[in-house]
């Protein structure tokens, strides 16, 4: 296939990138742009040429699946290319349209002129993930916008449309059509003059407040950088050079600057996390050919605190959805707890009074089955108790239409146990929605060990309309997030149990990066969610750990920010949590009453013991197939346990440390007599001995 298009309009050579979707600078684009160009510049019947794309894309930029491959570097590379192409002794007219953004943008700043479509899409995202722009976006924008729209674009990251620009120099013209012809245009009206082609290298940035802007930026941009992230200013250091440096002196030290970048922790772990959502979409065993069910309508079984989240997530899509629960008044304050919401968001300026009603308008309420009977998909979010949920999945089955998908929101129930109370399991799995489901990105996706390809399907493109991040988690008590948790939260247990205050907990894991301990974390979920989980695992298993400081507090009556008091205490009407005396004396009571002393704890072995646990678990999840990757798990931790982004999740923080260093630190913890940690994974250990990551 060629990958660029030739034809000659009268004098001018009209080159068009053609590598679909969005013309990534993939090596065989590369080569068919150079060999297009030399064409065009040798033949005397050709006077100038025009650079274009396709009506959706002028370039996107770099080809993502080449990077940190030796193709990305093969030549002509990018850097060849904008330098042939500045250098070209005819002149070269980009014709924009569509997408041009990032190395697409740095191929358009090296052509002499630009004419774009009034709505083109221009962006430097680089530093969305811990980039900037390093084929010399940092030295060519400003000399052609200024210092303040170079700012805007590189350190935002966000999409521009042409028109804003018009007020620069960037573009010799914007159009509403025509772009082509309009840029031939351009194109012979230089040749005609018989001007020399105007190089963007030759420009100087028109500044008169530089080194003023660059500090405020600076002083803007500092106190908000997280996790080690230098891109917003090694971004500015660069633009500054623009302003007082030679173009090759500032070429090089975009270079340097952007080679740090990316070998920094902080821009892997958001390179990794990209990467990370698209794979979570590929899903093993679904055949190509794979049609997904129409999902129109949407029942939801239990009008509690999910249903309510879960049917707004749904109308939030524009879905229609009938909410079921036991009694009237059950559905009643269902609907009016969804109307509340809604009215808050309203309040709050972030939706308008007419959205409001038009997503009220699409909910009604039910008691009866008939009336969810020819729902698409239905959700059970009903108590947590197999009991009742056997009960309404063999409703459902009596009445649900024939291809209705049945989905059960259960934490941590048996699903295959759940779709065996009906005839047809081939149409069940868990749709494991966070609380507040409105709002939580993260949908775990349980796949039984009967749920039909299509089904799995249907839901996995289902999530991404109501905007959701799926990920696919096998059967097992709590799937990929709480089962993972329950260790994380047993650890916080034993560090309590020895002598750390939550307070201290909950510092170290923030400080780390958590957005909240486990402490404050256990108050926000309920600690009645807790207590009641381990009374289930003292009855089931008599040998299992206790928590006795957790039950004592429980039993106290404290059920956390629900009843404003829990491990800490809050103030009605705020979210703050403030340590409460009369924790403190019952965890003294228990160091009294046990005859032992609290043992001192660094912040180190807290935030080693949490997350190792998470790490070590979330190998075990690994090893036994529950989650097809490492990089679900690191979704699941980002989008459903505030785990923070820089640091790529779970799995990738524990291989930026090294395995080998991790599985160390579980020994180490593992030496004191009362660690109830976990024997490390076999899958972790023979990682670590080949010296290997998870992926
Ligand atoms: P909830 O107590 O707030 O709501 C449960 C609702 O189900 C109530 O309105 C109740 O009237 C209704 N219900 C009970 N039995 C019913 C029946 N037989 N038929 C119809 N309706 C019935 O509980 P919740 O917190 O919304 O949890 C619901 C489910 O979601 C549970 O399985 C839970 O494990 C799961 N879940 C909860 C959370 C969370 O953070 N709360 C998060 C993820 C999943």
């Amino acid at each position: 296939m060629n990958f660029v298009r030739y034809e000659q309009v009268q004098q001018v050579a009209v080159l068009s990138l053609n590598n679909p979707p969005v013309n990534a600078l993939a090596h065989e684009l590369r080569r068919d742009l150079a060999a297009a160009l030399d064409r065009a510049l040798v033949d005397g019947a050709v006077q100038a040429v025009v650079l274009t794309g396709t009506d959706k894309a002028f370039c996107a930029g770099a080809d993502l699946p080449e990077l940190g491959t030796p193709k990305a570097a093969q030549d002509p590379d990018i850097f060849t290319l904008i330098r042939e192409i500045e250098a070209a002794r005819k002149p070269v007219v980009a014709a924009i349209a569509g997408i041009c953004m990032g190395g697409g943008l740095e191929i358009a700043l090296a052509c002499h002129y630009r004419v774009a479509l009034s709505d083109a899409q221009i962006s430097f995202p680089e530093i969305k993930l811990g980039l900037m722009p390093g084929a010399g976006g940092t030295q060519r924008l400003p000399r052609l916008t200024g210092l303040t729209w170079a700012l805007n674009l590189m350190l935002s990251g966000e999409t521009v449309r042409a028109e804003r620009l018009m007020e620069t120099a960037l573009f010799d013209r914007v159009v509403a059509r025509d772009l082509i012809r309009q840029a031939c245009e351009v194109a012979m009206e230089i040749v005609d003059a018989g001007e020399a082609p105007r190089r963007t290298a030759d420009l100087s940035v028109d500044e008169p407040y530089a080194q003023s802007l660059l500090q405020f930026a600076r002083n803007t941009v500092r106190p908000r950088l997280k996790g080690g992230n230098a891109a917003p200013l090694r971004v500015i250091d660069a633009l500054a050079a623009s302003v007082d440096k030679p173009l090759q002196e500032g070429l090089r030290l975009e270079r340097e600057a952007f080679a740090a970048l990316e070998q920094a922790p902080y821009s892997r772990a958001m390179r990794h996390i990209f990467r990370a959502e698209r794979l979570a979409a590929k899903v093993a065993g679904i055949p190509g050919d794979t049609r997904a069910r129409a999902i129109e309508r949407v029942a939801v079984i239990g009008a509690g605190t999910m249903g309510g989240g879960i049917a707004m997530a749904f109308l939030n899509a524009d879905i229609p959805v009938v909410l079921l629960d036991r009694s009237d008044e059950d559905v009643e304050r269902g609907l009016a707890n969804v109307r509340r919401n809604y009215e808050t968001t309203v309040q709050r300026g972030r939706l308008s009074e007419d959205a409001m009603a038009q997503r009220m308008a699409r909910l009604s309420g039910a008691t009866a089955y008939g009336a969810i009977a020819d729902a698409d998909l239905v959700i059970e979010a009903v108590f947590e108790n197999m009991a009742v949920k056997e009960d309404v999945f063999r409703k459902l089955d009596a009445v649900m239409k024939p291809g209705a998908i049945l989905a059960t929101n259960t934490s941590r129930l048996d699903v295959d146990r759940i779709a065996a109370f009906t005839q047809r399991p081939a149409d069940v799995l868990g749709m494991h929605f966070f609380s507040p489901a409105n709002v939580m990105k993260l949908l775990e996706v349980v796949r039984g060990a009967a749920t039909a390809p299509d089904v799995l399907h249907t839901v996995m493109q289902l999530a991404r309309r109501i905007g959701k991040v799926a990920v696919v988690s096998g059967v097992c008590d709590g799937f990929i997030g709480n089962r993972m948790i329950t260790f994380y939260l047993e650890q916080s247990m034993v560090l309590l149990e020895e002598g750390a205050s939550p307070q201290q907990i909950d510092r170290a894991l923030e400080t780390w990066g958590m957005a909240m301990g486990p402490f404050r974390m256990s108050d926000l979920a309920g600690l009645d969610i807790g207590y009641t989980i381990r009374q289930r695992q003292y009855a089931e298993d008599p040998g299992a750990r206790r928590s006795p400081i957790a039950d004592k507090v429980f039993e106290a009556g404290r059920l956390g920010q629900k009843n404003g008091k829990g491990w800490y205490k809050y103030v009605p009407g705020q979210r703050s949590a403030q340590p409460d005396p009369e924790v403190q004396a019952l965890i003294a009571a228990h160091f009294a009453a046990t005859n032992r002393t609290p043992r001192a704890f660094s912040d180190e072995e807290i935030v080693e013991r949490c997350i190792y646990a998470l790490v070590n678990e979330g190998a075990y999840i690994l090893q036994e197939g529950i989650a097809a990757r490492a990089s679900d798990i690191d979704l699941v931790y980002l989008h459903g346990y505030g785990f923070p982004r820089w640091r790529g999740g779970p799995m990738m923080a524990a291989q930026t440390v090294g395995l080998p260093s991790v599985v160390r630190a579980i020994r180490r913890i593992r030496s004191r007599p009362d660690s109830a940690f976990k024997a490390p994974a076999p899958l972790l250990l023979q990682l670590a001995e080949q010296n290997k990551g998870f992926e």
